[in-house]
């Protein structure tokens, strides 16, 4: 086999991603240099940080280059290597791109356990880096104590979902916020949330109110705009706020104002911190194993949205910036 499809970008999204910003093709695939491998995609994880990826704006890792493949997470087998520490037939995940073959360096890729229980869409994508992002950004920044009240915006989501869970494990009362019924239906009966706003009913200020009486002492940010204003005029003395993600302004992203909320950062002593997954990367073995335990012992629940197609790539990628995902999205190449 020396074919393979990608998705190229072939120019800077303006606002939401157009047909016209990204090409679908057949080509060759390139010979491995010295340290690469070449990968069967099986699933491509798709992330709210592939917007940022595609502009040019100031960022945590190099914005893609116009005529690349357009970046992602991605799982699969190896079925060949130039790399001392993989094999053909090794299943790893790491970060390559919207294609069903990938040739990069196996710097980039670890391999994927054989975990009994757990299917690879659920390793690789709900226990995967959001998962991780949930677990650094509440335990290292949010500081979670028993009895505190934990506020998760995207709560259904896949960062969310965990966020909420580790949350619960953690001994936090927990209240999501989500877009509709069957969404916030899903974090309390399902997944074990004390409450669930719904941004999309209206009045969030009120239903914060009376979900959090006595105020919100973390607030997991990944939504940002008016939801993040209101929850942070909420928020209680020496409280804490990961902020993890911003998904609602991803589309004009040079265009952000600050928070509304800047007097009540100061005059309740608010911690505000932005992360990035990756600045955890040498704990990422601890946090995993605990991730996995917990699933396994049924703490954590997980849903996976995987949808069938490459060719339908931008498709299901618009679908994460309108609130269409249940649960972590994957294409399944
Ligand atoms: P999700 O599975 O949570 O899907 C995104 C969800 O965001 C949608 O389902 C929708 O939920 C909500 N959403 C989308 N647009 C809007 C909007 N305009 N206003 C309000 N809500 C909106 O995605 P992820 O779990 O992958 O990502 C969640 C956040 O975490 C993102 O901000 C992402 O950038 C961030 N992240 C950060 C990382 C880091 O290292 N800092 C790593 C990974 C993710 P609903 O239907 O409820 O509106």
């Amino acid at each position: 086999m020396s074919k393979r499809q990608s998705w190229r970008l072939v120019r800077r999204p303006d606002g939401e991603i157009s047909d016209d910003d990204l090409s679908f093709a057949q080509e060759d695939i390139p010979p491995l240099a010295d340290g690469d491998i070449l990968v069967d995609v099986d699933y491509i994880s798709v992330d709210a940080t592939n917007r940022i990826w595609m502009s040019d704006a100031d960022q945590y890792m190099p914005p893609v280059k116009i005529g690349d493949i357009m970046r992602a997470g991605v799982a699969g087998k190896v079925i060949a290597s130039r790399h001392p520490n993989f094999t053909a037939g090794m299943t790893v995940g790491g970060l390559g791109g919207y294609a069903s073959h990938i040739v990069a360096s196996g710097d980039l890729f670890g391999s994927l356990p054989d975990v009994p229980g757990l299917a690879l869409p659920t390793l690789f994508g709900s226990l995967g880096g959001t998962a991780l992002t949930a677990y650094f950004g509440l335990l290292k920044i949010g500081e979670p104590k028993p009895g505190e009240t934990l506020v998760v915006s995207a709560a259904a989501g896949a960062v969310g979902s965990m966020v909420g869970q580790i949350g619960r494990i953690k001994g936090c009362r927990v209240i999501g916020i989500a877009g509709g019924t069957e969404k916030c239906r899903y974090v309390v009966e399902e997944l074990g949330f004390d409450g669930c706003a719904d941004y999309k009913a209206g009045d969030l200020g009120a239903q914060l109110d009376a979900l959090c009486p006595d105020g919100i002492d973390i607030n997991f940010e990944n939504v940002g705009g008016d939801i993040m204003d209101t929850v942070m005029q909420r928020m209680t003395n020496f409280s804490r706020m990961p902020l993890c993600g911003m998904i609602s302004m991803y589309d004009h992203l040079t265009e952000i104002q600050g928070p509304k909320a800047w007097s009540k950062i100061l005059m309740n002593r608010i911690r505000v911190q932005g992360f990035i997954v990756s600045d955890y990367m040498a704990e990422f073995e601890t946090a995993s194993a605990d991730l996995v335990s917990w699933a396994l012992a049924g703490k954590l629940k997980t849903r996976e949205d995987v949808r069938p197609g490459l060719d339908n790539a931008l498709h299901i990628l618009r679908d994460l910036y309108r609130g269409g995902n249940n649960g972590k999205l994957l294409i399944k190449v």
